[in-house]
């Protein structure tokens, strides 16, 4: 299979990290892209300047992925102004750190509706559309989940974000094998750490959580942050090969690797995380200024 051109895509969380350098890279090669993200004004600044430089086009798009019904009348009038949909990438995401015991309810249930549910809904919508648009043998469509790394190996003191992650990750395998008969490819982005906004910006952190504590700690396991557009050409080419799962960074790779090949070793070391982590909540806790070592 050659260079990945949808003519049309729809990436949610499109606006910002991730999703904006795989719209950058697919306006690059003349996609239209719909940025569909719940912050309105950065996915505009986000489509005007990917726009500007061409020979796509980038257009914005408000919307909420916990809203089911607006995920679904996006695609279908996305789908009904150009004629088909190529990619919906179901890319929004958010962060969530802690220990479990300050877990609320509010953390699982954002966690499961936008992590989860945002992505099932994105698939189910533009399923629908992909299988009737199917023509012959052809491709009918890419549905592209963004996972995590925390979606093929346990990540600790992040509950929520690590099941929901695992589920993106059995969901889509499992979508993939049904959607064949319909011509839709369906793959999974399991990325190492990105240098994105998203490391800073946890979900309504715990009283134990120190601030700042998510980017300090990556640097033990994975020194060098992936750049979002080292991402973006990751998907483009696991897309092209159809790969079903798509681990980005050698951390990624090696660490999915020792979760099939050594589990032991991954226990051993999510283990000595959760250990670290357990420390600092404890500095945190009584008060000590450096929490992150
Ligand atoms: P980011 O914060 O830069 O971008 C996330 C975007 O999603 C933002 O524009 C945000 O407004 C949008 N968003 C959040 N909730 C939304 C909702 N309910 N509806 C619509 N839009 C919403 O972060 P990123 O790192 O680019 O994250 C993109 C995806 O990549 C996420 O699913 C994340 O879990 C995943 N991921 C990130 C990393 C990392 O280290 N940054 C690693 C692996 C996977």
């Amino acid at each position: 299979m050659g260079a990945y051109r949808p003519g049309t895509a729809i990436i949610t969380g499109g606006a910002s990290g991730i999703g904006r350098a795989l719209a950058a890279c697919l306006v690059a090669g003349g996609t239209y892209a719909v940025l569909a993200d719940r912050d309105y004004p950065a996915a505009e600044r986000a489509a005007a300047d990917l726009s500007a430089g061409g020979p796509g086009r980038a257009v914005a798009a408000e919307l909420d992925v916990t809203d089911a019904a607006a995920v679904h009348a996006l695609v279908d009038s996305v789908a009904a102004q150009r004629g088909r949909l190529d990619l919906m990438a179901n890319n929004a995401g958010v962060l969530f750190a802690g220990a479990f015991e300050e877990t609320t309810d509010r953390h699982w249930d954002v966690a499961i509706a936008v992590n989860l549910r945002g992505v099932v809904e994105g698939a189910r919508a533009a399923y629908d559309v992909m299988a009737a648009q199917r023509r012959g043998r052809e491709r009918a469509g890419v549905i592209l989940n963004t996972a995590s790394l925390a979606g093929l190996i346990p990540g600790p003191t992040m509950a929520p974000y690590t099941t929901t992650k695992w589920a993106v990750v059995g969901f889509s395998q499992a979508l993939r094998a049904e959607a064949r008969r319909h011509g839709i490819q369906v793959n999974v982005l399991c990325p190492g750490y990105v240098d994105t906004k998203l490391i800073d910006e946890v979900f309504e952190p715990g009283p134990t959580y120190a601030v700042g504590r998510f980017r300090a700690n990556i640097k033990a396991l994975q020194p060098r942050l992936l750049t979002a557009d080292e991402v973006a050409a990751a998907a483009v080419r696991g897309i092209e090969r159809d790969r079903p799962v798509i681990p980005v960074g050698g951390f990624a790779q090696l660490s999915w690797r020792a979760q099939r090949f050594a589990p032991g070793v991954v226990r051993q070391s999510t283990r000595l995380q959760a250990a670290r982590e357990a420390r600092q909540a404890r500095r945190v806790a009584h008060g000590d200024a450096d929490v992150t070592g």
